[in-house]
């Protein structure tokens, strides 16, 4: 039953990862609005941002004029902004993308290129010796410096959004996962495992779990999440010497990935990562995680298939 004496919310967001807190925070600056973030988890920022590689990326790699390298140069900017002001743990420490032959340098004229037109002032294009002073255990043909690119811890800053979005006067309530929504003529009623919350508006920010929320809302998406791991390896101590920054390939342009890549995360250690692997879970970090409806769900999709297929066409050699 609907507690009729609770006051309905002005906004609900679904999720707790930085786009919801990100989201929450903004709306937060408007007068008279009471907002709540619903949270699955009993923490933050426990799925993709709290598990990724940390980076704070340049832009680099986006279409100039698109609406990704606009909001990658701004975002890498506020980020950094917002990260001096309230003293989360961050270093602007640029990378190195390398061409390991001579077949990669074509590539990597049409990155610099890109970055050039995305105003990625002091870039440089550096030859082997350039790329040995900077990485001194990388051996390349040819390779960029990018200064903007840095490193961040995105749970940080997370929890950051979170503490000043309550600052502001608006909860954020854990433990909370949305499983079902009710749309009514004036307000929506949000079943959640810890109780019915009412809103006059939602924001989706579900994440891995978004296309399932949009329906839970009568909005079909049209599409539908394939999930995909990312696995890293952690270089053992005596090896972080290796890699000072952060070490790129050239990214093929078959796949929609950087390539596996060196990140030096930011509270210290190095990784090597990520791959994608088909996961048998949405939020899956395990190798034994798995769901059955989760793979029905994709395993059904059509649009699997053809990402399957093209997939496949990637992998057969040629010439
Ligand atoms: C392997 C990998 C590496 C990456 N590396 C980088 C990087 O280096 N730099 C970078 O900028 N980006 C990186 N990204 C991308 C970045 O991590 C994501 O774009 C970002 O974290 C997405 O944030 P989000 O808030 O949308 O999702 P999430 O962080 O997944 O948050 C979604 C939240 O919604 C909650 N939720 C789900 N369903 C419900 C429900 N029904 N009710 C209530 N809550 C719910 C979840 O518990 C979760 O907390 C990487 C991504 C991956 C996968």
């Amino acid at each position: 039953m609907t507690d009729t004496t609770v006051k309905p919310y002005d906004v609900a967001i679904i999720g707790g990862g930085i786009v919801g807190l990100a989201t929450a925070l903004e709306l937060g600056k408007r007068e008279g609005i009471s907002i709540v973030v619903l949270e699955a988890e009993d923490r933050l920022a426990n799925h993709q941002t709290g598990n990724n590689s940390g980076v704070v990326h340049s832009g680099l790699y986006y279409k100039p004029g698109s609406l990704k390298a606009i909001m990658c140069a701004a975002g890498r900017e506020d980020m950094y902004r917002f990260a001096e002001e309230h003293g989360i743990a961050h270093d602007r420490c640029g990378k190195v993308v390398v061409a390991t032959n001579a077949s990669q340098i074509p590539k990597l004229e049409e990155l610099e290129r890109r970055g050039r037109e995305n105003g990625l002032d002091g870039m440089e294009r550096i030859g082997p010796e350039q790329i040995a002073e900077r990485e001194p255990h990388v051996k390349g043909v040819d390779g960029l410096f990018v200064p903007q690119t840095g490193i961040i811890d995105y749970r940080q800053v997370t929890e950051k959004y979170g503490e000043l979005f309550e600052a502001q006067g608006h909860e954020v309530r854990l433990n909370s996962r949305v499983t079902g929504v009710n749309v009514g003529a004036d307000l929506i009623t949000l079943e959640t495992v810890s109780g019915e919350v009412q809103a006059r508006n939602i924001v989706n920010c579900a994440g891995l779990q978004s296309d399932r929320v949009a329906r839970m809302c009568g909005v079909d998406p049209g599409l539908q999440i394939v999930p995909f791991r990312g696995e890293y390896y952690e270089l053992v101590p005596e090896k972080h010497h290796l890699c000072r920054t952060l070490i790129y390939p050239v990214p093929d342009p078959r796949f929609p990935f950087l390539g596996v890549h060196f990140t030096r995360m930011i509270h210290g250690g190095v990784e090597a990562g990520p791959n994608a692997v088909l996961a048998f879970k949405r939020e899956g970090y395990k190798h034994s995680d798995i769901s059955i409806p989760d793979m029905l769900t994709y395993g059904t999709y059509g649009g699997f298939w053809k990402m399957a297929w093209k997939a496949l066409i990637c992998y057969v050699p040629r010439g």
